[in-house]
Formats: C-alpha cells, sequence, structure tokens
C-alpha cells in the first residue's frame, strides 16, 4: 500500500516540486496551497505525514500545526516543516507546536526523499509495535503499579478476567482480588522474595468482582531505575483455572473430597523412596470401616455415603497437618505418617479409633474401624508396605474388630 505525504505550502511550485519529486511507487502526493483546506483534508485523507511550509496568509504552517497536534484523530501523524532560510529562527516554535523535523527551502530533492522516507518507515515501524502492543494487551494479562503497589495500568485481558473496570482498578492494589481461601504464607513469599531476588514466580487464587475464583501463574518483575531506586513492579500471568481444576479431579476421591487412591499411593510411594535418605521413620495405618456392608444393606448406600464422607472428617481431625491421608477404596483409608515411629504412629491410630468409636452418627449411631498399622524400614517398597499393613488390618478383624494391630513377623 502506498505511503500518503499531504504537503501544505502557498507557494504552487513548491507544491508541484514536491509532488515531483515524492510521487513514486510508494508513495502519493497530496497538496494544499492553504491552511484550512489543508487542515481538512489531513481529516479526510489522514496521511501518513505532513511537509507544512511556516508562513502562509490567513494562518501559519505553526497554528495548523497545533489544530492538527489537538486533534485527537491526528496528534500521531508526524510533521515535517518546510522553512525559508529566514525562518529558521523560528525552528524552536516548530519543535514545541509538535513538529517531528524541519527542511529548509530551498531543498535538495534528495534530502527532502530521505527526510521523508526515513519518517515514513518510523510510522511503520511504530504502527508494527504498537499492534503488537495491541496484541499484548488483548491476550496478555498484566499489570503495573508503582512501588507501593498501587495499579497503574491493567490491560484489557487482564481486566477482562478480573470483571473490574480502569477506573475500578487503578489507584487500588491487587488486595481487591486477594482470595480468602489462598494460603496467605505465599503472599508473605512473594514479598521477601520480590525484596530479595526483585523477582517471584508461582501461583496465586484469585476472586473476581463476580466472587469466582480463579487461579493464575504469575511472574513478577520488581522495576528499578539505572540508581537502583525502586520504580514499581510489573506481573505477567496466566490463568491456569481449569488446568488446577483437573489437576484438582486426578487427585481427589470424588465422594469424600479428600485423596484418592492414585494421589495417597504416589505419596506413600514417594515417602518411602526419601526414607534412606531421610533416614527418619515413617509409619502406615491401613484403616478398615467395621461391618460397613451393613450400613448400605440396613439404611441405604446414601446414608453408607454420608458415614464414609463424616468418618473422612474424622481422620482429617485427628492426624497432624504434615500427615497424609487418602481414601484407598470402598471403606477404606491410607494414613502416611511421616517422622513418625511405631509407638507415635500407635498413638495416632488410636485416637482415629477412639474418635470414630465416640462418634454418634445420624441414623446409623456408632461405626467402628480396625486398624493395621505398620513401622516402614529401609528397603520396603510400596508393595509390601501395604500388605503388612493390611496382614495387621486383618488381625485386628479377626480377633474381634474396633482395634489397632501393629504388624509383627508372626503375621506372615
Ligand atoms: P468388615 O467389618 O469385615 O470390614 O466388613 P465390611 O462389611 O465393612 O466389609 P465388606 O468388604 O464386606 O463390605 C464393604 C462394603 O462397602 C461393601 C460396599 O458395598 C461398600 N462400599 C464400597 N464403596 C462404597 C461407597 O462409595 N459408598 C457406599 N455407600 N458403600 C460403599
Ligand atoms: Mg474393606
Ligand atoms: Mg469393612
Amino acid at each position: 500500500m502506498k505511503s500518503k505525504v499531504l504537503v501544505i505550502d502557498d507557494v504552487i511550485k513548491n507544491l508541484q516540486l514536491v509532488g515531483e519529486t515524492l510521487n513514486s511507487e510508494s508513495v502519493e502526493v497530496v497538496a494544499s496551497s492553504n491552511g484550512e483546506n489543508g487542515y481538512l483534508l489531513a481529516k479526510k485523507h489522514r496521511p501518513d505525514l505532513i511537509l507544512l511550509d511556516v508562513m502562509m496568509p490567513n494562518i501559519t504552517g505553526f497554528e495548523v500545526c497545533r489544530q492538527i497536534k489537538a486533534d485527537k484523530e491526528l496528534v500521531d501523524i508526524p510533521v515535517i516543516f518546510l522553512t525559508a532560510k529566514a525562518e529558521t529562527d523560528d525552528i524552536l516554535e516548530a519543535f514545541e507546536v509538535g513538529a517531528v523535523d524541519y527542511i529548509t527551502k530551498p531543498f535538495f530533492q534528495k534530502e527532502l526523499i530521505s527526510r521523508v522516507s526515513s519518517h515514513l518507515e518510523l510510522t511503520l515501524k511504530k504502527e508494527k509495535l504498537q499492534s503488537y502492543v495491541d496484541i499484548v494487551d488483548k491476550y496478555v494479562l498484566t499489570s503495573i503499579t508503582d512501588s507501593e503497589g498501587v495499579i497503574k495500568y491493567a490491560s484489557e485481558a487482564f481486566l477482562k478476567r478480573t470483571g473490574y473496570t480502569k477506573e475500578e482498578l487503578y489507584g487500588n492494589t491487587h488486595r481487591v482480588l486477594k482470595n480468602n481461601k489462598f494460603d496467605k504464607k505465599v503472599y508473605k513469599e512473594l514479598k521477601e522474595s520480590l525484596l530479595k531476588n526483585n523477582y517471584w514466580e508461582g501461583e496465586i487464587l484469585n476472586i473476581d468482582k463476580d466472587g469466582n475464583d480463579y487461579w493464575v501463574s504469575v511472574v513478577i518483575d520488581a522495576q528499578r531505575s539505572k540508581t537502583g531506586e525502586l520504580k514499581g513492579y510489573q506481573a505477567i500471568m496466566e490463568d491456569i483455572t481449569d488446568k488446577k481444576m483437573v489437576e484438582y479431579l486426578s487427585i481427589t476421591d470424588n465422594l469424600t473430597k479428600i485423596y484418592n487412591r492414585r494421589k495417597i499411593e504416589y505419596l506413600l510411594d514417594y515417602s518411602i523412596k526419601q526414607l534412606p535418605r531421610d533416614n527418619n521413620s515413617l509409619s502406615v495405618l491401613l484403616i478398615d470401616i467395621d461391618d460397613f456392608k451393613l450400613v448400605n444393606d440396613t439404611h441405604g448406600h446414601e446414608v453408607g455415603d454420608d458415614v464414609l464422607e463424616k468418618f473422612s472428617k474424622i481422620i482429617k481431625d485427628s492426624v497432624r497437618q504434615n500427615d497424609l491421608f487418602g481414601r484407598w477404596g470402598g471403606e477404606e483409608f491410607v494414613v502416611v505418617l511421616p517422622l513418625t515411629n511405631q509407638e507415635g504412629a500407635f498413638i495416632v491410630a488410636e485416637k482415629i479409633r477412639t474418635t470414630l468409636a465416640q462418634y454418634k452418627f445420624p441414623v446409623v449411631g456408632i461405626k467402628t474401624c480396625s486398624i493395621g498399622l505398620y513401622e516402614i524400614k529401609i528397603g520396603d517398597d510400596i508393595k509390601n508396605t501395604i500388605s503388612r499393613a493390611d496382614k495387621a488390618m486383618y488381625e485386628a478383624k479377626k480377633s474381634g474388630k474396633n482395634k489397632t494391630v501393629v504388624y509383627k513377623e508372626e503375621l506372615q
């Protein structure tokens, strides 16, 4: 596509000369012999560049330039002044009213061509850059804050995801997006890392204006001046809500919302493999609800489901934060106890067992469980670990149920 150059000059000879010099395969020249008409032609043609004479009757080139620069639609068009030697004293004013360059008359044709083409090229580059900026704005979640964390810029994509308008977000901090369900430790770690490394990368759970949770993977960079002074922070985010959902579903038991077998198996396997390295104790509990079939048979599957859900909660409330637990299948659960030997594990097992035995379920009343306990030794693998915990659990069933049995060699 041809670039359009508008030339405004009251001397017709000059218009002709500029036309002859610039008209080519790549440039089309539009001419005007006075300021008023020149401004109208600028509105009509939206040229890529304007060559503007300074001294003209009625309105001067400076005045035309002011009008152009005050017009939102025209402000970005570069203006080059064509000035007679006598007017070069006014050059300062030319730049003040917004010119990018000036050429003195009479001009050399080569000079005119080279100046015009370098400014046209610059405009093209600017437009290309702007189109990249627009794409980023539209598709990339990004925000910029000052050194206090007050938002100064948010991309269109960021506004769309958060549901807030610029007016609502600018002047606020990211605190408006803070989700109470999210681990506060992460914010602390984020702050410390920005102070220490000028950088943080991680995942954050936010909340949008409509109250929906959403996850983002974030990279935050501190922006500093050359002298090291903190200017602000730039964040680039990716919406990973769907990914998080898939991840959650793949490790969670649908009914009880605790880890499923796949996840607890993975965690047990990992803990066993870490054992030689950590040289610590590690124990496992296999828990099976006693006579659970009876619950289903007497009261129906839904009541049985309710018992499983409530029992999961009992396990959760009976173990420490670092302990791991999940549903092994049916009415069986596995608890992995890091840094816990047989004696310690026995205490945890008995806590779970006695809490359950004292809990009164709606409809069903009292239920009990049998627990097999095994302290894992270096050299064990997940298969023999589960098999030993299972043998101990079976022994608990055989010897009357509602008890914890510690694995012994004799059970082999
Ligand atoms: P024991 O004391 O020997 O463990 O007997 P039990 O009845 O608890 O054991 P059994 O293995 O005979 O029965 C387990 C029952 O658990 C059978 C099955 O229908 C039920 N079950 C398994 N998964 C679910 C579930 O998701 N919901 C419900 N309601 N019941 C389940
Ligand atoms: Mg069972
Ligand atoms: Mg059972």
